[in-house]
């Protein structure tokens, strides 16, 4: 059985043209780009084709690129390596960023720093005005997520900047969900930082990025060999960047047809659940949101249970919980967003990609409802209208 797959936001499968570049540098160019021999110098030289393939795709300047095992490490990065020249004093994170970010912010109060965490409003956006009055002197850092992983609501990064920098701080933004869904200039968007995510673009696993604009200062957090300019020593993944370059590339070019494509698939398949199933809401931002998010809440019943029974049917969705691995905890999301736990806990996310079909959404509309129906006839909570 072909599994629909409606998971995007979790992974997406690399992209074959994509994989088909990654491969001559598992078995053949299998140089270290540190080295001057011939294969040495064709490694150096496909890393360099994959940072200017990601600078070109975010409008930044080669040199502003730093490569790492992800976007977890892009965080960390981001978060800790700007940090550290400062003594402690205070940072600035919405209150639903991915654990990236979150659990970032944990570490670095435990050395010393402290963070608040700026509430959002029951669409998930940022409240500007507390947001603005968060702001103290010794604030060195602000990060807010350009995109929510769980219910795709996008921020005003520009405006958020904008405050953090009146305030004389820095400015980072998880644009893990973000990149390649949606275009992103980081000249015009007025950010200091910003993270992205190979396998969440049609790229592989394990790579990722850091935009660090120039002039930012900003400290390793790995120590080593003095990689990628003394920020991240390691030895490149060069496969990794060979692919995280050319998924992205193609993610940027496709956008301006796939990106429209996406949004009328996913607002079909959100009024059409809305429509069929009663006692059910949509979660995040009716407009500001990732395009390929559907996220509802499904009253009188548990995501997970949701998840298991449409994967009987072949279908892979994700619970709005599933932020953590195995995590049945309710999502700190949704709860931000003023919602009571049973309503975190009926959450559904279905991310659509690149290759979902007006069919596979049908054939969605078609299986959950019952789904649905018979789930809450087995729960004690569930009165019948
Ligand atoms: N930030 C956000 C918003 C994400 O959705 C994810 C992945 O789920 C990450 C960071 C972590 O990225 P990675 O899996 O590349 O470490």
């Amino acid at each position: 059985m072909k599994t629909i797959y409606f998971d995007h936001a979790a992974t997406t499968a690399v992209d074959p043209r994509v994989f088909a570049e990654m491969e001559p540098y598992f078995v053949e160019r299998y140089g270290n780009p540190s080295e001057i021999h011939r294969l040495g110098r064709e490694g150096r030289e496909a890393v360099d084709k994959g940072r200017a393939q990601v600078a070109a795709a975010l409008g930044a300047a080669d040199k502003e690129i730093v490569f790492t095992s992800g976007g977890t490490e892009a965080d960390n990065l981001a978060l800790s390596g700007y940090l550290q020249r400062f003594e402690p004093g205070h940072l600035i994170v919405s209150a639903i960023e991915h654990p990236a970010v979150m659990e970032t912010a944990r570490f670095l109060m435990r050395q010393g720093w402290e963070a608040s965490f700026a509430s959002v409003d029951h669409d998930g956006v940022v409240d500007l005005d507390a947001y603005e009055a968060a702001f103290r002197p010794d604030t060195r850092l602000a990060s807010v997520m350009f995109a929510n992983n769980v219910v795709g609501t996008v921020q005003p990064i520009k405006e958020l900047a904008r405050i953090a920098h009146a305030h004389g701080a820095a400015f980072h933004t998880d644009a893990v969900q973000a990149v390649g869904a949606m275009p992103i200039d980081v000249a015009e968007l007025g950010v200091d930082l910003l993270s992205l995510s190979g396998h969440k673009l049609y790229g592989p696993k394990g790579i990722g990025a850091l935009f660090i604009k120039r002039g930012t200062r900003v400290g390793p957090i790995l120590h080593g060999g003095g990689h990628e300019r003394r920020l991240r020593s390691g030895t490149e993944n060069v496969p990794g960047i060979v692919g995280l370059g050319a998924a992205l590339s193609i993610a940027v070019a496709d956008l301006p047809t796939e990106g429209p494509r996406l949004v009328a698939l996913r607002d079909r398949l959100t009024a059409g659940l809305i429509a069929a199933i009663d006692d059910t809401i949509a979660l995040g931002h009716p407009t500001e949101r990732l395009p390929g998010n559907v996220c509802v809440s499904v009253a009188y019943i548990e995501g997970e249970s949701m998840v298991l029974q449409l994967d009987g049917k072949g279908i892979a969705v994700s619970s709005g919980s599933a932020c953590a691995s195995g995590s049945l905890e309710p999502s700190h999301v949704i709860l931000g967003m003023g919602y009571r736990a049973e309503e975190a806990h009926g959450s559904v996310r279905l991310t659509l990609g690149r290759e979902n079909t007006q069919d596979e959404a049908d054939y969605f509309l078609e299986v959950f409802p019952p789904i649905v129906a018979r789930l809450r006839e087995m729960s004690p909570l569930y009165v019948k209208r």
